[in-house]
Order: structure tokens, then C-alpha cells, then sequence
């Protein structure tokens, strides 16, 4: 037995929701323990698009709650993450044959006015006979709508959610699989087993939170021991990532002929990201992978827009992942509820546990106030809602304040060039520092791995952000996996196992 306290809730997953939850929980007074089976946000959260946003398309399925409350939150996580979220235009060629136009002026109507808008530029109409937003484009599209949203780095999002609850007082438990759970009277006991090891312990808590996104049916399953549990559906999405295909800062969305939409969007500087796929996955959502027809299925769509065509021979990396909706019985997996869903259990004596289906990233702050809600009716309320107005780690600068940082920055180290001063207050915002130190040289950063990735960086991400190998550090703390060779990231493994425990 690890702890023989009983911990307020106990929450299965570390991807957005989960971490989300424990943050707020924390922040409002229980204790909490989080275990997640792999890396943090090694789950759904890493694969999503990216986007905080009002979700325009959902608006044909009358999601009218979910975009509104979407739409809402852009600001107030702009506001609290500046340095991993940030604003951006898209442009939407009006396609003639596809949606007609009123109805694109409709939904961006709406889009301006239900969602609180006071920061972000509002929908602007574009010829794209003089527009630069026309010129990687075929000559089409005569009208376009340019429309605000905003972009996040996922991963990041998550860990910054960890961070800040860890800091205060949550217990992080990463690399750790719950493996069963039962009742006893009033509380839980959890047992839990080392996710690549021997070590196996238990943790009491009075409640338990299901946020194993796409696992949350085998967690119901095979650690509750509920039989025939079948609430998720599971919607397979596929990214892939090519060199750079316009300088536009903008991004694209593009209508298809099968009444889906994907993005063209600017990436990581020199690439643009393109997205996403819906196709209902019946596997284990470990292998989830890209198939041949998702990437043939994202060129095609890519091409019939941009002049010069989306070839497979383009595509740089692809990244895959399944979404955990509920299974609101949909015929089509793009037509599935992406609203989130908290279903409760228990109480009058046996131990609570609180479910959550769905959920984007957008709205994973807000989700998680409502899991408050029923969380209170069990174990009793602490503390009131606090997160819509505290910054996340390294967030603590104004939202228009991101070019002062970089400057800030170089200033204060001078041996920093503007590409790798800007990528560290992406990355960590104020706390760019803490992990810069008292350097006055790139040499005191200790052995570089390549493109601009440091040791100091790497043992800031082992010490403060549970960061264990080179494929947490290069696709999820970063993306430095686009510019490191496959030997660079085996020298940058080879460090981290070596200096695990130091
Ligand atoms: C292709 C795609 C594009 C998307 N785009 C967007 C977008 O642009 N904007 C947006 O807002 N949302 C988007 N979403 C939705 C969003 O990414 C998800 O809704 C969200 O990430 C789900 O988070 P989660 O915490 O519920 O699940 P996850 O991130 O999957 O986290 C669940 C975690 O539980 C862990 N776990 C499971 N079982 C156990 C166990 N037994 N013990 C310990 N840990 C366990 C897993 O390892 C996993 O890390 C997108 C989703 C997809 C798939």
C-alpha cells in the first residue's frame, strides 16, 4: 500500500480532461492522485488539430450549446496560455456547388456574435482575385470568408495542466496503469501496476474519475468489472504534415465535395498541417495509424484547392487518433455528438464514480466546472470556480504580450537567436528562464541533441514535466522530431535513460 490516506478523487487519465479536472479539484481544496498508463497527453490529446474553437461546422448539426460555450472559451484560454495559444484567420474559398454563400455568411454571423468575441478580429469578406490568400489557390475561387479562431499546442496544454496542479498538491503519476478498482463502503481502492515494470500499489480515494478517453469502456470494463459496458464510439482522425505550401500566416478551410472540411494549416514555421479525417475505428486505440486511404483521401482534398497538387511523396509525418465521443447512435461518424457527456454512479453509501465522454479540447476548462458540479454532490463542495481567470504555467504575461517576451528574452540572453528565443517562450512563456538559469553562453546549456535542443531544456522537461524518453520530449514537450535525424533522437534517448533518476 502506497499511501494509506484517502485521497478526495482519484483520476484515470492524463490527457486534457483528466489533467483538466485535476487541476481545478486541486485548485479548489480535494485531494487528488492522477495516474495515466503512458506519457501524459500520449493519448487522443497530442492528435488532435489543434484548434481552439467555436466549431463552425457543428453548427449544421444544431451543437448551438457546445459551439456557443466553445466559442466562449477562446479568450478566456488565450488570455491564460499566451505563449502556447494564439490567434489565427482562416480563409474559406466559397466553393460554387458546395455550401452556398448565404449560408457560410449565417454560420460566421452567429459565429461573431454568440461566442463573446471582444479580442478577435470578426468575418471579413475577401476577394481572392487581389487577396495573397488567393495566390497558392486555384483560380476558382473568386470569394472567400476570413473568420477567427485560435490555435494550441495540445500537447503542451496538457502538461501545463499537470504542471499546475502538481504544483498544487496533486499527485502525478505518470507511467502507471490502473489495473482494478473496487468498493469498499464509502470509498475506492485503486490498484495500480508500473506501466513498463514489476512495481504494483494500491491508493484509497472517496471518488473516481473516468477521463480514459478512448479507454474509458475498457477501463469500465476490465478495471470497474461492468459487463457489457458500450458507451463510446470511437472516430478514427488523421493528420499528415508536409513542407511548407504557402507564407501565409493564415490557414485554409476547405470544403469537400462529401460535405466534410479539412484545414491547410501553418506548422511548426516550415511546414503547413493538413486535417482531418472522421472513420469510425474499431481496433485497440494503441495502433491507431494513418491508413493509405487517409493520406490519398487528405491529398486529394488539399488538391482540388491548391494550384500546385498534394502528393504522398510530400507528406513528412503523419500523426493519427481516435476520438472518444458518446455514442449518441449517429448513422455517420462526422454526424456523432462531439458535446461531452458526465454520467455518474454510486453515492447512498457506495463509493462515487464519474464518467466523461467526449469533450474537445476547447471546452475541456469548462467540462471540467461541470464535473465539479456533480463531484460537490458527492463529496461536498470546496472552494468555487477559479480557473477562468488564472494563468496557466508560464502564461502569466498579457495575451498580446508574446513579441515583448522573445525580446525580454534575448535581451536578458543575449547569446539566443531570435528562431530559438521565440521557440522557448512558445514552448514555456516566463518559464523560459527557470530553464535558461544564469547561462551566459549556449555552451553552459550543456550538449546540444540538434536544432536548438539543449540539455538544459531536456532536464528542465525531465524534472518539471515528467518527461522520460526522446519521444516525449521530441513529439509531445516538442516537435523537434521534423528536424532531428532518427540517430540525433537515439543520442537524445540514450541521455534521458542514462540520467533518469539524476
Ligand atoms: C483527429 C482529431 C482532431 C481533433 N481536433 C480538435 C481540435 O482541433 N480542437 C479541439 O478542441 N478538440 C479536438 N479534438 C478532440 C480532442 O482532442 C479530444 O476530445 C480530447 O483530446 C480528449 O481528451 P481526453 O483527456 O478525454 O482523452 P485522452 O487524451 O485520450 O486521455 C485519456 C488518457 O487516459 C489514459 N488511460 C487510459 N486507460 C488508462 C488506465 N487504465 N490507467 C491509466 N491511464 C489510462 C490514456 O493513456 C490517455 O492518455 C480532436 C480529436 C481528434 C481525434
Amino acid at each position: 500500500m502506497e499511501n494509506a490516506a484517502i485521497h478526495d478523487l482519484f483520476v484515470i487519465g492524463g490527457g486534457i480532461n483528466g489533467c483538466g479536472i485535476a487541476r481545478d479539484t486541486v485548485g479548489r481544496g480535494y485531494s487528488v492522485y492522477l495516474a495515466e498508463m503512458n506519457d501524459l497527453a500520449s493519448g487522443t490529446s497530442s492528435g488532435s488539430t489543434k484548434l481552439i474553437h467555436g466549431g463552425l461546422r457543428y453548427l449544421e448539426h444544431y451543437e448551438f450549446r457546445l459551439v456557443r460555450e466553445a466559442l466562449m472559451e477562446r479568450e478566456v484560454i488565450w488570455k491564460n496560455a499566451p505563449h502556447i495559444v494564439w490567434p489565427l484567420r482562416f480563409v474559406l474559398p466559397h466553393h460554387k456547388g458546395l455550401r452556398p454563400a448565404w449560408l457560410l455568411r449565417l454560420g460566421l454571423f452567429l459565429y461573431d456574435h454568440i461566442g463573446g468575441r471582444k479580442l478577435l478580429p470578426k468575418t471579413q469578406t475577401l476577394d481572392m482575385t487581389a487577396d495573397a490568400a488567393g495566390r497558392p489557390l486555384k483560380k476558382l475561387f473568386s470569394r472567400a470568408f476570413e473568420y477567427s479562431d485560435c490555435w494550441v499546442n495540445d500537447a503542451r496544454f496538457v502538461v501545463l495542466n499537470a504542471r499546475d496542479a502538481a504544483d498544487k498538491g496533486a499527485t502525478i503519476a505518470t507511467r502507471s496503469t490502473v489495473v482494478g478498482a473496487r468498493r469498499e463502503g464509502d470509498h475506492w481502492v485503486i490498484s495500480l501496476k508500473e506501466t513498463h515494470g514489476e512495481k504494483r500499489w494500491d491508493v484509497k480515494a472517496r471518488m473516481v474519475i473516468n477521463a480514459a478517453g478512448p479507454w474509458i469502456d475498457e477501463v469500465l470494463g476490465g478495471v470497474l468489472g461492468k459487463s457489457g459496458a458500450h458507451n463510446v464510439r470511437l472516430v478514427q482522425g488523421s493528420h499528415i504534415v508536409i513542407p511548407r505550401k504557402f507564407d501565409d500566416p493564415r490557414a485554409y478551410f476547405f470544403q469537400n465535395a462529401d460535405g466534410r472540411i479539412i484545414f491547410a494549416i501553418p506548422y511548426e514555421e516550415d511546414f503547413t498541417l493538413i486535417g482531418t479525417t472522421d472513420r469510425d475505428y474499431g481496433g485497440d486505440p494503441r495502433d491507431v495509424r494513418i491508413t493509405d486511404d487517409e493520406v490519398d483521401y487528405l491529398c486529394a482534398a488539399a488538391s482540388e484547392y491548391f494550384a500546385e497538387p498534394v502528393t504522398r511523396d510530400d507528406v513528412v509525418w503523419t500523426y493519427a487518433a481516435v476520438r472518444p465521443l458518446y455514442d449518441d447512435g449517429a448513422s455517420k461518424a462526422q454526424e456523432a455528438t462531439r458535446d461531452y457527456v458526465l454520467k455518474t454512479e454510486g453515492g447512498d453509501g457506495a463509493a462515487p464514480l464519474l464518467n466523461v465522454f467526449g469533450g474537445k479540447i476547447t471546452t475541456y476548462r469548462r467540462l471540467s466546472e461541470h464535473a465539479l458540479e456533480k463531484i460537490e454532490g458527492f463529496l461536498g463542495k470546496k472552494g468555487q470556480p477559479w480557473t477562468a481567470d488564472a494563468p496557466l504555467p508560464g502564461g502569466d504575461f498579457p495575451a498580446s504580450g508574446f513579441e515583448a517576451q522573445v525580446k525580454a528574452l534575448m535581451r536578458d540572453y543575449g547569446f539566443l537567436d531570435d528562431g530559438h528565443a521565440r521557440r522557448l517562450v512558445r514552448l514555456y512563456g516566463t518559464r523560459a528562464r527557470q530553464l535558461l538559469g544564469d547561462a551566459t553562453e549556449a555552451s553552459a546549456l550543456g550538449q546540444c541533441f540538434g536544432a536548438d535542443l539543449y540539455e538544459a531544456e531536456i532536464r528542465y522537461l525531465m524534472r518539471y514535466e515528467w518527461a522520460l524518453t526522446a519521444d516525449d520530449v521530441v513529439w509531445r514537450r516538442t516537435k523537434r522530431g521534423l528536424r532531428l535525424s532518427t540517430g540525433e533522437i537515439a543520442d537524445l534517448d540514450a541521455f534521458m535513460s542514462a540520467n533518469i533518476s539524476a
